[in-house]
């Protein structure tokens, strides 16, 4: 089982990083697909994944940083697709209306929708309890609603036989029930977006890295990566780093685009 990244970034100047998106590769298929951010198209096709392998597309929520490039990475092969996003909230529609307003006939793709077929997992935000959203062939796929300001957001936890992978996706890590989902993963992908003096709207949205790093060691994390970088400055990411070590005692990768993580082992090797 391998983690591959294939956008490290957030948004914003990312410094070359596509914004967010993963593969999970198990025995050599890239099976799972979570987040489809902008820029990921080519890093999708540079990864050697097949699109009809992919048997479940998870988006955790629908800012462009995270569901913007799924019309470019249909195009042009299309399929059907097993697809799970959250439910409607604030200004954001739910998955099954997003997914209408791209591709129906009305909708601003429809020329993907002749092609492309969707069995929809509408996964509601309304609580803490986790909803299970998928399970086949040994994978189980659990989501859970995450405080990201207003934004209707889930992070995923996927269990693949003996191993555990979790993706906190965007949020502010107020709600300590939260490491209760995660608790004991061998590997936690964190997304870091803010410095640890962030205030005001950025604050609401986004934990700082010292939260990151305390809800890594909460959850008792066997390995944190780090993704959804979101700046360009190598000392401000270098600070929080820090920040986050201050914090967590276990092993901890930097996402790069397109790195495999090995969730038996934890070796980790670039492409
Ligand atoms: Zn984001
Ligand atoms: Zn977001």
């Amino acid at each position: 089982v391998q983690l591959q990244i294939l956008g490290s970034g957030g948004p914003g100047n990312a410094a070359g990083r596509a914004s967010s998106a993963y593969l999970i590769w198990v025995d050599g298929v890239a099976r799972i697909m979570v987040d489809t951010g902008s820029g990921t198209k080519d890093q999708f096709h540079l990864s050697g994944a097949d699109l009809a392998d992919i048997e479940l597309i998870a988006l955790s929520h629908l800012h462009p940083d995270h569901s913007a490039e799924l019309p470019a990475i249909l195009w042009p092969a299309g399929g059907n697709f097993q697809i799970a996003g959250p439910s409607a909230g604030g200004l954001f529609p739910a998955i099954d209306q997003f997914l209408a307003g791209m591709f129906d006939i009305g909708g601003v793709y429809p020329v993907l929708g002749e092609r492309t077929s969707f069995e929809v997992i509408t996964v509601p935000v309304d609580g803490s309890e986790p909803s299970r959203v998928w399970r086949a062939n040994g994978i189980s796929v659990l989501a859970r609603s995450v405080p990201h300001g207003d934004v209707p957001t889930l992070s995923y936890r996927i269990d693949i036989g003996q191993t555990s992978i979790a993706f906190t996706s965007d949020q502010n890590g107020s709600d300590p029930s939260y490491n209760d989902f995660v608790r004991d993963v061998d590997l936690l992908v964190i997304h870091l977006a803010a410095a640890e003096d962030v205030v005001g709207r950025i604050a609401e949205l986004h934990a700082k890295p010292s939260v990151w790093g305390q809800m890594a060691t909460a959850a008792n994390a066997a390995h944190t990566v780090v993704s959804h970088i979101s700046t360009a400055s190598s000392e401000v990411l270098a600070g929080s780093l820090q920040i986050v070590r201050d914090n967590y005692d276990g092993m901890l990768t930097v996402a790069e685009d397109l790195m495999c993580v090995e969730l038996d082992g934890f070796a980790t090797e670039g492409l």
